[in-house]
């Protein structure tokens, strides 16, 4: 029987920039593809090309970082259907995983011990549309909810959306800035005025990296 196949972008060793593992030395695994064109997408590389990797040579690769935290990224990691198996695999070997994914896929086939980090796609990432709203009945208490936020517009979406289908009880919110959008103060101080139970955040990677591929 052939190998099992993911295409992959790039493999990396470097510290997690953001959500509940930021700061863990991380392997990422970024796999190619993504269905969606958010306007501040910062990983457009990600949508083409890649090398067809054996899932058994992936997980290899992983472990010769000796890194427990590992994250599944893209793209859309989920648009590959074997990243299923990468992600149960990963966890077999040990590993505390990670996925990011954009919300517009069904998440109800990831692996329980998977710490999904899904996003919910604000209206000003012009893929609002996409969101798949039954994804938030798979959430565990250890996911997170991840809404990238571009404008005053988007962060009262945001509000809304998080207060009506009560989501801070599920698990952890997170509202980030959009680099270049927004003053990330502002943000901040939205949330403290309106005193929400979420979690900013600013990436780390684009302060240590600026966002250069490979970190
Ligand atoms: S879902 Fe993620 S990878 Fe895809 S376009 Fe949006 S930000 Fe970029």
């Amino acid at each position: 029987m052939p190998a099992e196949r993911l295409r992959i972008t790039e493999i990396f060793h470097s510290i997690q920039g953001e959500a509940d593992a930021i700061g863990w030395r991380t392997v990422f695994v970024r796999l190619t593809g993504c269905p969606l064109r958010c306007v501040w997408c910062d990983t457009e590389y990600s949508f083409y090309g890649g090398d067809w990797r054996a899932i058994d040579d992936i997980v290899a690769e992983v472990a010769s970082h000796g890194a427990k935290h590992v994250c599944v990224t893209g793209g859309e990691p989920l648009a590959q259907k074997r990243c299923l198996i990468l992600l149960t695999r990963l966890c077999d070997a040990g590993h505390d995983v990670s996925l990011e994914t954009s919300g517009a896929l069904d998440v109800a086939q990831v692996d329980p011990r998977v710490r999904k980090v899904m996003d919910l796609k604000a209206p000003d990432s012009g893929e609002a549309k996409r969101n798949l709203w039954s994804n938030l009945e798979h959430l565990l208490p250890h996911d997170q909810v991840k809404i990238v936020i571009a404008s005053r517009a988007d962060y009262e979406w945001a509000r809304d959306v998080v207060a009506e289908h009560r989501i801070t009880e599920r698990c952890m919110v997170l509202f980030s800035p959009v680099h270049g959008a927004i003053e990330p103060r502002e943000l901040a101080e939205w949330i403290i005025e309106d005193k929400l139970d979420v979690r900013f955040q600013l990436q780390l990677h684009k302060l240590l990296w600026n966002d250069a591929a490979g970190h």
